[in-house]
């Protein structure tokens, strides 16, 4: 029956159920795996939490110097393995290995190495390394792939140290321009008040490619990522493996209240136009909009001028990050606290504010494609069979749609792509303490290989490789 499913959505021949392949016995190395996250780890190092060496998170902001080290790292690593390694206009880098077909687009297994100023070691991390254990598990048994295939490590995707979350796969993918990108300017000045754009750090640290940073320049037969999950389901109803189908839609913007600077003891609540009061009055408003419409908001920056403890703030700026599994649904999230937005700020703001809307980032919900997501499902489930059965219901692996944004939502635009969950504990994630134990690094490794497999000998089937 299952066999029936499974071919009922036959696609491109990447959907046959637990057939033994002469790739069945290549493993992942759990330990060597583990050994590159954290020997990685060292450069960018922060806020230890705990006695053991790997008990630190990370602050490896994009294009600082514990990125360069990164970096240089990375190409090392891929050159040990006969990787030929090019990086382009954007810093992202890719490491190539050679297939039995050399000149058709390679199968890239992406992710990123920058991390949140509180990150930890796996968000990204494990996507990038993941894809380093499948090269290392390639080369070791002489295995030839049809096609190439390859890592790929995207400049920036946390959007953290330049406030665009996955622009450079968004530049890859032209969904972004490079200019924009490059004027991209640091969130926190340096100490001389100035902040570096994106542009400048690249040539700083010496990763300012000449390839274009294009899918024409650098075009990908396919783009798998392992990514932890980021949330709590997988490891609360006790499952491995998120097969994912889809990223939520999101928004992020810049809503900024302008009101009255005046004396806080002098001035009677009537006659205020107190911009911070009226911020968290639309802040708790975004809140119950999105309850009540099945989507998710947070506010996550907020700052006000000009800051005194007995002055009313004339200008409050704050973020706003609004999701939902639907565009259409979000579009009603960001309609209705539009609304309610105009209607507080006039109305239940004494005299009144001004509210001011910017929008920073509008990503569509993706869908991600069917092939993928086959050779994805294929492999899970071989490996499921081998693992001991912990949820209640029988089934080790779950589809999933994903509720952050990944660089897989650019990378989709221009080739087929799909991602795969690991467990995350407690579900933490952009925190020092995030975590995914060995077992599940390697799970999550050990699904990419059998994917990227599947995907590589579907290419011949297809005659993509002629
Ligand atoms: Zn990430």
């Amino acid at each position: 029956m299952a066999t029936n499913e499974v071919n009922g959505h036959k696609t491109n021949g990447v959907n046959e159920t637990a057939t033994k392949h002469d790739f069945s016995s290549l493993k992942v190395n759990q330990s060597r795996l583990l050994d590159a996250i954290h020997t990685g780890c060292k450069f960018g190092a922060d806020h230890r939490y705990g006695d053991d060496p790997t008990e630190t998170g990370m602050a490896r902001l994009s294009l600082n110097d514990a990125d360069k080290q990164i970096r240089d790292w990375f190409t090392a690593t891929a050159e040990s393995l006969g990787c030929k390694v090019t990086f382009d206009q954007m810093g992202n880098q890719f490491a190539i290995r050679a297939g039995k077909n050399k000149t058709a687009p390679p199968i890239m297994m992406g992710s990123h190495l920058d991390t949140q100023p509180t990150g930890g070691r796996y968000d990204g991390i494990l996507g990038v390394n993941s894809g380093l254990e499948v090269l290392k598990v390639l080369h070791e048994n002489n295995f030839e792939t049809e096609g190439s295939v390859g890592v790929v490590n995207w400049t920036n995707e946390e959007g953290a140290r330049f406030p665009m979350m996955a622009v450079s796969s968004g530049v890859w993918a032209e969904a972004v321009p490079l200019e924009t990108a490059w004027n991209l300017a640091e969130v926190s000045p340096r100490e001389d008040g100035q902040r570096r754009t994106m542009k400048q750090e690249l040539e700083r640290i010496g990763y300012l490619g000449t390839q274009p940073a294009s899918y024409k320049a650098f075009p990908m037969a396919a783009h798998f990522e392992v990514h932890i999950e980021q949330g709590p389901i997988l490891e609360a109803e006790k499952r491995r493996v998120g097969i994912v189908k889809g990223v939520q839609a999101f928004k992020w913007f810049e809503i900024t209240v302008k009101g009255r600077d005046t004396h806080a003891g002098t001035t009677p609540f009537s006659a205020r136009m107190d911009s911070m009061l009226c911020a968290a009055k639309l802040i708790v408003e975004s809140n119950k909009v999105a309850k009540k419409l099945g989507g998710l908001a947070t506010t996550g920056i907020l700052t006000g001028l000009p800051g005194s403890i007995n002055t009313m703030a004339h200008t409050v700026t704050f973020t706003l990050d609004i999701r939902h599994t639907e565009d259409e649904k979000l579009a009603e999230v960001e309609k209705e606290c539009r609304a309610e937005f105009a209607r507080i700020s006039r109305e239940e703001s004494e005299k009144g504010c001004q509210v001011e809307w910017q929008e920073l980032v509008d990503s569509p919900a993706v869908i991600f494609h069917p092939d993928c997501i086959a050779a994805v499902e294929a492999s899970a489930k071989e490996i499921c069979q081998e693992l001991p059965m912990t949820a209640d219901d029988g089934q080790l692996w779950k589809y999933m749609i994903s509720g952050a944004g990944h660089d897989s939502c650019y990378t989709n635009r221009r080739c087929p792509t799909s991602m795969i969950f690991t467990s995350t504990r407690e579900g933490i994630s952009h925190n020092p303490q995030e975590y995914c134990s060995p077992e599940d690094c390697a799970i999550g490794a050990q699904v990419l290989l059998g994917a990227v497999l599947r995907y590589d000998r579907s290419r011949v089937e297809q005659g993509d490789l002629k």
